[in-house]
């Protein structure tokens, strides 16, 4: 018999401040944080690494089969593995960003992932962030909030995520 379980959708723009409130959620909550972005800059990450062209969709098709999905929970967040590996900040790398939306609009790319994220209630009730959580990946959760922030706070954050990444990198 599965356990019960509940999930909570978050949904919001960048830099909207989702990804604090919702693991702050999750552990007032005692539930699991899930960033579902996480997993689509994850595939994208690897056709990278694996040399691909990740706006190549042929190759992306072929390279979706061969890839062996796992995850694992580390301080009450699912952490998505691929072919063994957790690649950590990497996934936030400029080259990733510049391919990750053309590669979360692949379908296929999507349906894998879908599965995936509904699978995760194997490890118990779940926050889980991204913008299509309340409406296709959990549509009958109760549970759907908007998290949103001036635009110009929105700005300031995402000025000084771009500046701490420039420093990472140049470090
Ligand atoms: O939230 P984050 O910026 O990490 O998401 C990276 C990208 O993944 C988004 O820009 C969007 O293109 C895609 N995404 C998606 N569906 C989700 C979460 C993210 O298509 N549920």
């Amino acid at each position: 018999m599965n356990r019960p379980f509940t999930v909570v959708a978050v949904d919001g723009p960048s830099a909207s401040g989702k990804s604090t409130v919702s693991r702050g959620v999750a552990k007032a909550l005692g539930f699991h944080y899930v960033d579902s972005g996480a997993m689509y800059r994850t595939v994208t990450w690897k056709a990278l690494e694996d040399g691909l062209d990740p706006a190549d969709r042929l190759q992306l098709l072929a390279l979706l089969p061969r890839l062996r999905i796992d995850f694992e929970i580390s301080d009450h967040e699912a952490r998505m593995l691929v072919d063994g590996k957790y690649p950590g900040p990497a996934i936030r790398e400029p080259r990733v960003e510049q391919k990750v939306s053309i590669v979360a609009a692949v379908p296929e790319v999507r349906q894998l992932l879908v599965q995936q994220q509904r699978s995760l209630t194997k490890f118990g009730s779940l926050v889980m962030e991204g913008r299509d959580i309340g409406s296709v990946v959990f549509p009958d959760t109760p549970f759907k909030f908007y998290i949103d922030a001036d635009p110009q706070v929105r700005a300031q954050r995402r000025q000084r995520d771009f500046a701490a990444m420039k420093i990472a990198a140049s470090g």
